[in-house]
């Protein structure tokens, strides 16, 4: 296997990323990243890989109901706290001043719990995916931007990472180079339809590295029990984009999963979906390391990537891009009026309680900072133009020194083909 930086390059190796894991140690699994990904590399079907990770995140007591923290967020708002960030400015005070993502103003009984049980949804399409190798949606490119080839994919997805981790983390974007591959895995999943037994089984790969070779750096680099976590929560959001695109794929505006998650005014369900699809949950660890958070509790970790993404989506509506997304969390035939209103009234709530309840920093501008990066990236002004705009040279630089030259390997040139449905 090639890899084209073995040893990246940059400032990390004069500000090595370590320390205690940022997450709370509850997962069943005790192993290292490494073992995980090689235990969940032997499912042969979808399915298999999904009881496997789930094993994994519970232990066998689980249940698999809405109680299941694997695919759900059974919320228990957090107690007060000494405040560690100021109180954002777009805040239950001020937000009936902006007509962000439409709606009624603020309301204060939003729903944070769950109506629907992901489980039996995830189980029809796993079943319908069966091994989830050679489908014709497979490898095809949902950017809407018209990209040529994989190598193209890819190097956006780069870029985007890297963009991210400095919306993050601010100078010390590539302090830690696998918390940007990793965030650069999360992303690439929203441009392309990846199966998600390719990323265990190390045929996806980005510049030459395959999830078990990021895994394997975390394990050096003292990730600790935060390495199996999020190795688990990005092969959980690639499951779940696999899901989503191939139910679109195969009845485009009319999926089991959406309408079961969008039927009734509650917005937690497609709310929750939607921020695993995105990893937000994921990446909040790796930005955490990154910035030396400290411990953060599952609340702190979940309530910010929830903020991450509906913050972000706040943004997107009145730049006119939200509309373009596939699948948009408010959608609703008879509903999306409430589902609005509840969506902002969901950030509005869980961005103060992180604040009140002495969430890290980090945390907390996490969950905002889509106010932040919507403006300033380019990944968003192209979805709305179609088309992709020219890598700066500065970024070009970066792309080289923190990824390497070659992001796509033939085969999966080969494979990338143009999404034309839906
Ligand atoms: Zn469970």
């Amino acid at each position: 296997m090639k890899i084209d930086h073995p040893i990246p390059i940059g400032r990390s190796q004069s500000q090595p990323v370590g320390g205690h894991p940022v997450s709370p140690d509850f997962l069943h699994y005790r192993g290292t990243a490494v073992q995980a990904l090689d235990e969940l590399s032997q499912a042969q079907t979808l399915g298999q890989l999904l009881d496997r990770a789930h094993m994994m995140w519970c232990g066998p007591a689980c249940e698999q109901t809405m109680a299941c923290t694997f695919l759900h967020y059974p919320r228990v708002a957090p107690p007060p706290g000494t405040p560690r960030a100021q109180r954002s400015r777009y805040n239950k005070e001020t937000a009936d001043l902006f007509p962000l993502m439409g709606g009624d103003e603020y309301d204060p009984s939003s729903v944070k719990v769950h109506e629907v049980d992901f489980w039996p949804l995830l189980r029809a399409v796993a079943g319908q995916v069966g091994a989830g190798k050679g489908l014709p949606v497979d490898y095809s490119d949902w950017s809407k931007k018209g990209d040529a080839t994989a190598a193209a994919s890819v190097r956006y997805a780069c870029r985007d990472a890297i963009q991210y981790m400095a919306n993050w983390s601010g100078e010390r974007y590539a302090d830690s180079p696998v918390a940007v591959h990793y965030t650069a895995f999360a992303v690439i999943v929203d441009e392309l339809c990846i199966p998600p037994l390719d990323l265990v089984q190390g045929r996806f790969r980005m510049y030459g590295r395959s999830a078990a070779d990021l895994a394997q750096v975390m394990d050096e680099q003292g990730w600790g029990s935060d390495g199996p976590q999020v190795m688990l929560a990005l092969i959980r959001q690639f499951m779940l984009q696999y899901a989503e695109k191939v139910e679109h794929a195969s009845d485009p505006g009319r999926t089991r999963l959406k309408a079961h998650l969008n039927k009734t005014p509650n917005m937690w369900d497609a709310l929750i979906y939607r921020t695993h699809t995105a990893n937000c949950y994921g990446v909040a660890i790796a930005v955490g390391r990154v910035l030396g958070s400290g411990p953060s509790s599952f609340t702190w970790l979940w309530d910010s990537s929830i903020c991450n993404a509906t913050s972000m989506d706040l943004c997107k509506h009145p730049i006119e891009i939200y509309g373009y997304d596939y699948q948009n969390a408010t959608a609703s035939p008879r509903f999306f009026h409430q589902r609005r209103t509840a969506y902002r009234s969901i950030y509005l709530d869980l961005i103060d309680d992180l604040v009140a309840s002495g969430a890290p920093e980090a945390l907390v501008h996490y969950g905002r900072s889509g106010f932040l990066f919507v403006q300033t990236q380019e990944r968003y002004h192209e979805r709305r133009a179609s088309r992709r705009m020219p890598l700066t040279p500065a970024i070009t630089t970066h792309l080289h020194d923190l990824f390497g030259d070659t992001p796509a390997d033939s085969s999966l040139e080969r494979r990338f083909h143009p999404y034309k449905a839906g």
